[in-house]
């Protein structure tokens, strides 16, 4: 027993001095350089990871959230906002900052296959699939290539319309004009991840975790916590800017400490919420009052997809797309692609891709093998012009075009055909759709089909289940997300200090209230 103290005294000590010599950034903190206080009162937009309506009625209800109450009394409340899709985080960053879905923001999911490039991508899901696929692969993914590449030339981030006025802390998606110069942990720069002096482009104001903070004295950092991706750390980069007066015109804070509690524990879990919520305590109380914290700036908190709960038997509760697919060849991620690989499968929790390499394969056929399995809500792919959506209990198949004689409920014009029970789609006898189970439904399953060229099909999971491949995440017993299914999609949003309001409840109508609500301040 003595022996073991003594090892876990030496290994913690180890732990340390790797910490303090090889971990700690060689660089120092981001100096902000003067920049006039913006004229207008400035909106501070903070995103709870996957925080939901229920959760957050029940934690006001139990006392766990007094700031949040107190901005949903003062201010307005929409409990149903939609999100994009897939929902996963930087598809729903990129509709967030562009103000577009994926067909014009290009950034088509956490995890995909890029067949330009004849490469499998992560912006990093699952530890496994990470270490699979190569940490320093996931590594320059999601911090160069995302932005740099993936993320499309012709659209437009809100960083980049409000040039030098922004502030982004701790969003994976950030792309603007600035040259933000990294802070390069030695350890990274032995590993070859990054090179002393290795930059990107970024707002003027940037927190990117460990790599780049805003606060010399934020200790948030630890190897424990995330290297700075956590709630308190983002917290106190938000409060320096407020306690030396410098909140830029627009603020993007990420919290993400919620969404891992809800993966793990399920879509009833208030923890996240309660401590996110002690942040946001933390940076009201920067000002002499909450009320003047409420006057000083326009506040939007908001979510940016739900979760559906995933059961307790793992055999029911994972669809295994290995087996359901046996008698093909799959890409294993742990190599390049391979001559004889016949099908890549792109795993994102509750929905996947799947992408046809062989072009033997015909899309019907693999629609047709997957539609026997119950727990698949839908499968979709491109024929033509049209998407064509097939379901297991649901009788024949609908397709869809953008454009036509039909109309939904967010002004979009379509051409429809088929059974509308497999979207839930209702059609009134002016031809009006209005939506069920998948919010804005045909808006976003058609922007997956021209987010990325490739011969491929969308499958989504019904709440309950969700997709498993090589290396993916699993959440049994918890929560995911991914899918089309209102569960996944709905987000709550509270906004305090503008009476405008968003065109239509989604994500993808944020940015254009934004630069609205922005320019109404600017006039006053
Ligand atoms: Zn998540």
């Amino acid at each position: 027993m003595l022996k073991l103290t003594i090892s876990i005294l030496i290994i913690l000590f180890l732990l340390t001095l790797i910490y303090i010599y090889v971990i700690q950034p060689i660089g120092k903190t981001n100096k902000i350089n003067h920049v006039p206080s913006p004229t207008s009162k400035p909106v501070v937009m903070i995103v709870i990871d996957s925080i939901m309506d229920e959760p957050l009625q029940e934690a006001i209800k139990e006392g766990k959230a007094p700031a949040l109450e107190f901005l949903i009394k003062k201010g307005d409340y929409y409990p149903n906002m939609v999100s994009s899709f897939p929902t996963m985080s930087v598809t729903i960053d990129s509709t967030l900052l562009t103000g577009t879905y994926s067909n014009e923001h290009k950034v088509p999911a956490l995890v995909w296959y890029d067949e330009q490039n004849k490469q499998f991508i992560s912006y990093g899901s699952a530890r496994k699939e990470i270490m699979k696929l190569g940490p320093k692969q996931v590594f320059e993914n999601s911090l160069f290539h995302l932005n740099e590449n993936h993320l499309s030339q012709d659209v437009q981030t809100i960083h980049e319309e409000l040039n030098g006025k922004s502030a982004s802390i701790n969003t994976l998606v950030y792309r603007a004009n600035q040259s933000q110069q990294l802070n390069v942990p030695r350890i990274l720069n032995l590993l070859g991840f990054l090179e002393k002096g290795d930059s990107i482009k970024g707002p003027h104001y940037f927190s990117y975790g460990l790599l780049s903070k805003m606060n010399p004295h934020n200790k948030n950092t630890q190897f424990w916590q995330a290297f700075g991706f956590n709630d308190k750390f983002s917290t106190q980069e938000l409060k320096f800017l407020m306690e030396k007066k410098s909140v830029p015109t627009f603020s993007l804070v990420y919290f993400s400490d919620n969404d891992k509690v809800v993966h793990k524990n399920g879509t009833k879990e208030t923890k996240g919420i309660e401590d996110a919520d002690k942040q946001l305590q933390e940076l009201f109380n920067t000002h002499p009052s909450w009320e003047e914290a409420i006057q000083d700036n326009v506040w939007i908190v908001m979510g940016d997809s739900g979760q559906s709960d995933i059961g307790e038997d793992k055999e029911e509760a994972f669809i295994d797309l290995r087996d359901l697919l046996k008698e093909f060849r799959i890409h294993q991620i742990s190599g390049p692609i391979q001559e004889h690989d016949q099908i890549v499968l792109g795993l994102n929790e509750r929905m996947s891709f799947i992408y046809l390499l062989d072009q033997k394969i015909k899309q019907e056929s693999i629609a047709a093998l997957l539609q026997k399995d119950k727990r698949i809500n839908f499968i979709a792919w491109k024929n033509g012009e049209m998407v064509q959506v097939i379901s297991g209990d649901k009788k024949n198949e609908l397709s869809f075009k953008p454009g036509g004689d039909f109309t939904d409920s967010y002004g979009q014009n379509w051409t429809i055909e088929g059974n509308m029970n497999i979207l839930d789609l209702s059609i009134s006898e002016d031809n009006k759709v209005s939506y069920g189970d998948f919010p804005d439904g045909l808006a976003r399953l058609y922007s997956s089909f021209y987010s990325h060229t490739g011969n491929y099909l969308v499958v989504d999971a019904k709440p309950g289940f969700e997709f498993i491949g090589e290396g993916s995440p699993t959440h049994l017993n918890g929560a995911s997300h991914g899918s089309l299914y209102k569960d996944d999609s709905y987000f709550p949003m509270v906004v305090t200090g503008t009476d405008l309001k968003p065109n239509h409840e989604r994500m993808v109508d944020l940015k254009g209230w934004i630069l609205r609500i922005l320019k109404e301040d600017a006039q006053q």
